[in-house]
Parts: structure tokens; C-alpha cells; sequence
């Protein structure tokens, strides 16, 4: 008789057990045993932008992960390995006797590399790969396909591919048992080298064929600590894992009237514990919460509701949704040159004060880098650094555009419309630095960082894309006036100006000295000029001067120096 399968189940951004369609792909197969494993992203680990908060939502939702996994089947957990999938792979095909390699479906520019890169290998391993959809509502390589091959770039285009293809597919139920994992010693022959260097790896020499250390400093695969990881700790009051997810949701969907009443542009930014929108986003990055899940208990919602009242696509809470899988399906049709404005025909290209830099090898752009490339400016380049340092550490001057910067630092999440008023203020609305620059702060804060949307919505930001003819422009004083006008939100993420009048709360330069000295903050103007006559660009000086409260000799009545530019 035939031997039954032994399958590799490879967790990445799908980790949950409900509406999996690759985990039941996996189980379909009838499995001899099933090995759930993560696997060491050098992407992510050494070279994506991650901060310390995202880290600890990835860790939450593995841990998450692990203990139902282990529920369900008492010999089995997550098991987390730390190599790169490329090198790690081979080894573990042939050690652990795999025949099947199954995982969903990634589009992401750099994860369609990595996978087809897998893929071949295990091709070569004599190992089948099965991957199957479930990460957005519709395969986004389908909504290109529909879309005449080209990349989604309006919701209308998202609806029109849709209907094509079908009806959006109703979410699975979660396994209620898994099989065993098999035999799970990493003692490799020393045939496949790992390429990867292993900068955690204790010292071995060649002919050491234990590869123990791949399971972490306790040997038992377990999800790695801060400490392993060398982090500094995460500040995010957000906590990630299925289990917060599925509580998160049947929340929300038992408020019948929120979930059918929805309408995105309705919603404060300014709200905050709770905020006014879901609050999923992390969990639908790191697949704790499955989309099609949200859109089917959603759209159930709906359609039972009081008919004529509930909304609709684009603002309803559906439509989000199809705004996520448009930014995927752009994506998936423009791969690597999406990210960038360089090299990219659905993009504009502006000239900033502060542009990216390209390297003229690849095409493709230098994160890091700044610089003029050879292009007038109209402004001296490192004042604009210095703009979009101050807009990074929360520093402008401007409280609504401070307090959503220092929110995204500590908590790593912001409302959609506080990324609008930052990502408008940084680009066309005030401080004309490029949009990659500010996608980049993002990339490294957000908790729910998404390629695909992270870059989507910063091109309609600037204008370079998508919604190109976005003519809207967020006043950094009377926009958030709208939402809360004495400023709530400014006081909580801003101390500084607790105590500042309403009045004044969006413009305190205009508070009369007396009030500033009342409310114990006095506003001054930036020394541009460090010590040393460099610029200083290191703003958390900027805020301690902030919070020393030290005067800078403004008189009272004294205007021309009470409306300098100021610090808070
Ligand atoms: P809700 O309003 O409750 O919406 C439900 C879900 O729909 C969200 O969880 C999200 O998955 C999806 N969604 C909603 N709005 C959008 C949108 N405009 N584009 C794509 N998906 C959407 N979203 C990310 O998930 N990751 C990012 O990296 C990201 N970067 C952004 C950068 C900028 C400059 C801007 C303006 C927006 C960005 N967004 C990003 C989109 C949006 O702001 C967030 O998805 C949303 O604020 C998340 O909060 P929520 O879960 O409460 O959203």
C-alpha cells in the first residue's frame, strides 16, 4: 500500500487555526503526521524595518498559535525554527521523510520570491507543494487576471474582477483534532550546509552534525523571547494571537448596529480607548483573523438589518475589506517596483525637497538613503531632513500631527484618518518629503504593517497614485477641531500641553503668554543650530526642552516671538 503522507504545514502570515483553507488542504491529505513549523525569516528578521512592537504581536500570535495547537493535539505545538526557509528546507525534507509542503498563498513582492524559491527546491526534494488561498477575499493574481491584467487601482475595478470571479467563499471551521508531528530531531547530515549564517548559532565544528541550536536556546522550538531576540521592549497596549482576535470580532459584530451602520469617513480619528474603527488590521496582517471570517460575519450582519439602513461598500465595513484586497491586487500585477515611485508606471513621480535615493544598479530603491540624485530642489534637502525628523519623533510643532506620531510610536497603531492628516502634512500638505520616506517610519511602527497597503495608501496620499486627483487637504488645526474640540487626544499623546486651554489646544502659539505660563507650557522657537553649528536633528532633545518647560525669553506681548516657529 501506498505510504501516507508526511506533511510540512509552513505557518507565515496565516497564523490561526479557523478559515484556513491551506491548513485544510493539509489535512485533506490524511496525513501520516503533520508538522506545524515557522520557520526563520532572514527578511524579516535581519532586514525588514520591524520595530519592538510588531515583534511582540508576532510573538503573541505564535504563542497564541502554539497553545491551540497543542490542544488540539497534546504532541504538537508550533514549532519554530530558526533558519531561513531556503537553507533549512532541504535538510528537513529529507530528515523528517516529508512527501508534501503545504502553505497559503502569498502575492507580497518579496514573499512570491521567496516561495517560488522554496518551491524549487522542493520540486528538486521530490517534495509536493500545495498552497491554496485564504489570505485576501479574492486571489489577488485572479483580480489582475479579471482586471485585463492590470493592477487594481480603484475600488470599482476590485468590484467589477469580483463579479467575475464569484462570490467571496464562506470561512471553513477550524480542525477539531490534528495529527501528530513524527519524529522532530534536527540531526542533519552535513550535506546541506546552511548558507545562512546564524548570527545566534553557538560555535561547531565541521564535523558537529547537531543542529539542536535551531530550536532555540532551550532546544524545544519554542517561540522566542525578547531576550533571545535582543529586543528593547514593546510599548503597544495591543496584543495579538487568534484567540484576542476571535473575541475582538464577535465584539463587534454583536454591536449589530455599529457593524451594519459602519461608514468609514464617519468614524473619529480622534477616539481613543476605544478607538472608533475595529482595530483588526494587526490580526488581518499576521492571519490571527481570517478575512473572508470578518467579511461573511459582517455581510450576515447586514443583511439582516433594517433594510435601506445599512451601508455600503466603499465605507462600509465590507468595503474596507475590498480596499485591502485592491492594494494586494495592485501589488500582485506590479511586484517589486510598486513599493517605489521609481521605475513604476502607475506612479507619479514628484520631485521633493527630500526625494529617495535610487541605486542605479538594481532600479530599485535605497531605503535608508536621502540625497539629491543629480535633481534641483527648490529647498536645501537637509532642512527637509530635518522636517521629517521632526515629523518622525513627533516634533512639528503642529499637536494633532505630534500626538498621532508619538501614538504610532508607542502603541503602533493610528486611526485611518490620522494617517491620512500625517501622510498629507509629510508629503503635498506641508512638508513635500517623499511618500517613500514616510512609508518607511510606517513600515517600521505599524503593528499592522502591510506592504501591499502601507505603500497603496501613502501613493493616494501624496497624489502619485491610485487616487491621483485627491484634492483633499487635512488642516492640522481644524480637521481635528471637527472630531474633538477641546482636544483630548492632543492631551493624552502630547502631556506637554495637559493643561493648555481648548482655545488654543490645536495653535498654541497664539496662547498668550500668561495662559502658556498657567498652563505650565511655554512655546519657543527650534535652535536650528546644534553646539557645533550642525544641525541638530536629534528630536527627542527637542523634547526634553519640551518638558523642562524652559523659557526662551518670548516677553509677554511680545508677538513676533510668540508666533515663531515653535516646540512643544
Ligand atoms: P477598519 O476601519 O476597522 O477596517 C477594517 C479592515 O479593513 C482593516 O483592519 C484593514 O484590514 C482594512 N482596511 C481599512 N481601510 C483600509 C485601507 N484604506 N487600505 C487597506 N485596507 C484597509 N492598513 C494596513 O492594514 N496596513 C498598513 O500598513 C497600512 N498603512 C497605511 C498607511 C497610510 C498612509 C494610510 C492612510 C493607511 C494605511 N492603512 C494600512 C489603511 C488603514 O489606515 C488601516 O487598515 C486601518 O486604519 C486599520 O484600522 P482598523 O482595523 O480599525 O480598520
Amino acid at each position: 500500500t501506498k505510504p501516507k503522507p508526511r506533511v510540512i504545514y509552513w505557518f507565515r502570515t496565516d497564523l490561526r487555526l479557523h478559515d484556513s483553507p491551506a491548513l485544510k488542504a493539509a489535512l485533506d491529505l490524511e496525513p501520516e503526521c503533520l508538522y506545524p513549523i515557522w520557520t526563520w525569516d532572514p527578511h524579516y528578521v535581519y532586514r525588514a524595518r520591524v520595530g519592538p512592537n510588531r515583534w511582540q504581536f508576532l510573538l503573541d500570535c505564535q504563542s497564541d498559535l502554539s497553545a491551540s495547537i497543542t490542544k488540539l493535539n497534546k504532541k504538537s505545538k508550533l514549532f519554530v525554527i530558526r533558519e531561513s526557509p531556503t537553507t533549512l528546507f532541504p535538510k528537513l525534507f529529507k530528515a523528517w521523510n516529508i512527501s508534501h509542503l503545504v502553505f497559503e498563498k502569498d502575492t507580497d513582492a518579496y514573499a512570491r520570491d521567496r516561495d517560488n524559491e522554496v518551491t524549487e527546491i522542493a520540486k528538486k526534494a521530490g517534495v509536493q507543494v500545495i498552497t491554496k488561498v485564504g489570505r485576501t477575499l479574492y486571489d489577488p493574481d485572479e483580480l489582475v487576471k479579471q482586471n485585463h491584467g492590470k493592477p487594481t487601482m480603484s475600488i470599482s475595478q476590485v468590484i467589477k474582477a469580483g463579479e467575475q470571479i464569484g462570490q467571496i467563499p464562506r470561512p471553513i471551521p477550524a480542525p477539531a483534532s490534528l495529527p501528530d508531528p513524527g519524529d522532530t530531531s534536527l540531526n542533519f547530515k552535513q550535506d546541506h550546509p546552511s548558507s545562512e549564517p546564524d548570527i545566534n548559532a553557538p560555535q561547531r565544528n565541521s564535523s558537529d552534525q547537531s543542529y539542536a541550536h535551531l530550536a532555540g536556546p532551550q532546544g524545544d522550538f519554542s517561540v522566542p523571547t525578547y531576550d533571545e531576540l535582543g529586543l528593547k521592549p514593546s510599548t503597544t497596549p495591543h496584543h495579538g494571537g487568534e484567540t484576542a482576535a476571535l473575541a475582538a470580532l464577535d465584539k463587534i459584530i454583536s454591536n449589530t448596529k455599529y457593524t451594519a451602520t459602519f461608514e468609514k469617513p464617519s468614524t473619529a480619528p480622534t477616539a481613543f480607548e476605544p478607538q472608533s474603527t475595529t482595530l483588526l488590521s494587526p490580526h488581518l496582517h499576521f492571519g490571527s483573523l481570517s478575512c473572508r471570517e470578518f467579511y461573511w460575519r459582517a455581510q450576515d450582519v447586514v443583511d439582516n438589518f433594517k433594510q435601506g439602513t445599512a451601508s455600503h461598500p466603499p465605507t462600509s465595513l465590507t468595503g474596507q475589506l475590498l480596499f485591502r484586497d485592491m492594494y494586494f491586487g495592485a501589488q500582485a500585477a506590479l511586484g517589486h517596483k510598486f513599493g517605489q515611485a521609481y521605475g513604476n508606471p502607475s506612479c507619479r513621480s514628484v520631485p521633493w525637497h527630500l526625494p529617495s535615493k535610487v541605486n542605479e544598479d538594481t532600479g530599485l530603491v535605497v531605503r535608508d538613503g536621502g540625497g539629491g540624485g543629480g535633481v534641483e530642489y527648490s529647498i536645501d534637502s537637509s532642512t527637509a531632513e530635518t522636517w521629517f525628523q521632526r515629523w518622525k519623533y513627533g516634533c512639528t510643532g503642529f499637536p494633532w500631527i505630534d500626538a498621532l506620531m508619538r501614538q504610532l510610536r508607542q502603541e503602533g497603531w493610528i486611526h485611518h484618518l490620522g494617517r491620512h492628516a500625517v501622510a498629507c502634512f509629510l508629503t503635498r500638505g506641508g512638508c513635500y518629503v517623499d511618500w517613500e520616506r514616510g512609508a518607511a517610519v510606517f513600515e517600521e511602527w505599524l503593528i499592522d504593517h502591510e506592504p501591499a497597503c502601507n505603500i497603496g495608501n501613502w501613493q493616494w496620499l501624496s497624489c502619485t497614485a491610485f487616487y491621483a486627483q485627491f484634492y483633499r487637504c487635512y488642516s492640522p488645526i481644524s480637521f481635528p477641531q471637527k472630531w474633538d474640540k477641546d482636544g483630548a487626544f492632543v492631551r493624552k499623546y502630547v502631556p506637554e500641553l495637559a493643561n493648555f486651554p481648548a482655545k488654543y489646544i490645536y495653535e498654541p502659539w497664539k496662547a498668550p503668554i500668561a495662559d502658556q505660563k498657567a498652563a505650565g507650557c511655554l512655546i519657543k522657537s527650534i535652535d536650528e543650530e546644534g553646539e557645533d553649528g550642525e544641525l541638530d536633528l536629534s528630536p527627542w532633545k527637542k523634547e526634553i526642552v519640551a518638558e523642562k518647560h524652559e523659557a526662551n525669553g518670548a516677553q509677554n506681548g511680545d508677538e513676533k516671538k510668540e508666533k515663531e516657529s515653535m516646540n512643544i
